[in-house]
């Protein structure tokens, strides 16, 4: 958490010593733009070792001249003055140099939107017309898109981010580079893409960056997620971010390999999919074998692509309903059914079990003692 009036003491504390500091990027926009802030960033021409001896910090991003400083229960990253060096591989700057010029370390910046500088006194400074910009509501390159993207091609989609946080059109130069640029999108790190990808999907103007996406030709380099974003346009109500991704990997036919998703949500992805692919209506055994959650969300995504009405309440009330929720719920412990068979346990135990369950799901079978016992009795002739 940080606030405005955190950071004007962390600058006070700073000029107090010397140094050079302004509020700088997201948080002046956001300011101007009256909206709420998310994060309060820092530049300053003091070294991060002299801004440890300040304040209490934390070393978040020395590499980068970032540090993380402590100001009663808030946090601020306060990064030096620098020059970015080559992006190689389109992750990171390989080397940063610091600078002495604020202007050089707006000119680094991203867009103009961001480049923005507040004093501790809430005077705006502007190096490149980010105002005028934001008055228009126009997002455009600090200097030359083409230049800019080539350094770092992660720009592109940061451009759709901020048209879908904002609801700001791209300049014309910008949105040309984004085209002609596109595929240098390949050489980003898909740890960076997702993240702003997924930033993006949670934007309130997420049509516009989709339009954008299409119009450009990015949604094409973006793996797997093309048709989904087609379709979302034709859509009344925004996707949450899993309902999109199952929705685009239902319609792609597979999670693409090169998207770097946690194992859960890949596999959330996964099942959720292929379910609503296959499309069958869900019944007790599906919900017992993959919950509800991943239920829920391939119920959604045939409802959003017309392809079966929403079954959400009766789901629910089925998953209610389950006589069981998981084998260890049979009313017949794995011991007592090596007894009654009189055999050494094996894998032949998870066998019978799961021929329980399944009769147990589809209520042929009660869950009681008696009937289990039974059921084994029968089963293992
Ligand atoms: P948000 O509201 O999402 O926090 P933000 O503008 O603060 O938006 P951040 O990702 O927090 O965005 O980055 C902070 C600032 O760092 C940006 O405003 C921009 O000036 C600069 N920046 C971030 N990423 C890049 C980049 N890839 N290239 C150039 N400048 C960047
Ligand atoms: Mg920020």
């Amino acid at each position: 958490m940080s606030t405005l009036r955190g950071a004007k003491r962390v600058i006070q504390d700073l000029k107090r010593h010397g140094y050079e500091a302004f509020i700088v990027g997201g948080a002046v926009r956001d300011y101007v733009l009256r909206q709420p802030l998310t994060d309060v960033d820092i530049t300053t021409n003091a070294k991060p070792f002299q801004v440890a001896k300040l304040f209490k910090t934390k070393p978040t991003g020395l590499k980068y001249g970032t540090v993380t400083v402590f100001m009663g229960t808030e946090t601020y990253e306060v990064t030096t003055y620098r020059i970015d060096g080559e992006y190689v591989d389109g992750r990171h700057p390989e080397n940063v140099t610091y600078s002495e010029s604020v202007m050089e370390d707006v000119m680094r910046r991203d867009f103009t939107i961001n480049g923005l500088l507040m004093t501790e006194s809430d005077e705006i400074i502007d190096h490149v017309e980010g105002r005028k910009d934001i008055e228009r509501k126009l997002i455009r390159t600090i200097g030359n898109p083409l230049d800019r993207f080539n350094e770092d091609a992660l720009r592109i989609m940061r451009a759709f981010y901020f048209q879908s946080k904002l609801g700001f059109q791209i300049d014309r130069d910008t949105r040309d580079a984004i085209a002609q640029m596109k595929d240098r999108l390949k050489d980003v790190s898909m740890e960076r893409i997702l993240v702003e990808m997924i930033k993006t999907l949670q934007g309130k103007y997420l049509k516009m960056a989709f339009q954008s996406m299409i119009t450009t030709g990015v949604s094409k380099v973006l793996p797997g997620l093309h048709q989904g974003i087609e379709y979302t346009l034709s859509l009344d109500e925004l996707p949450f971010v899993d309902v999109f991704f199952t929705l685009a990997f239902t319609l792609n036919g597979s999670v693409p390999s090169e998207w770097t998703f946690s194992n859960k949500h890949r596999h959330r992805y996964e099942i959720a999919s292929a379910l609503a692919r296959d499309n069958k209506e869900i019944d007790a055994m599906m919900l017992y074998t993959y919950g509800i959650d991943l239920c829920l969300l391939a119920n959604r995504v045939t409802y959003m692509l017309n392809r079966s009405k929403n079954r959400k309440t009766e789901i629910e009330a089925l998953y209610q309903n389950l006589p069981i929720q998981s084998d260890l719920d049979l009313k017949l412990r794995a011991t007592e059914i090596i007894k009654l068979a009189n055999r050494k346990a094996g894998a032949w135990i998870k066998d019978i079990q799961t021929k329980m369950v399944i009769e147990v799901i589809n209520r042929r079978l009660e869950n009681n003692r008696e009937a289990l016992i039974e059921f084994v009795k029968t089963n293992l002739e």
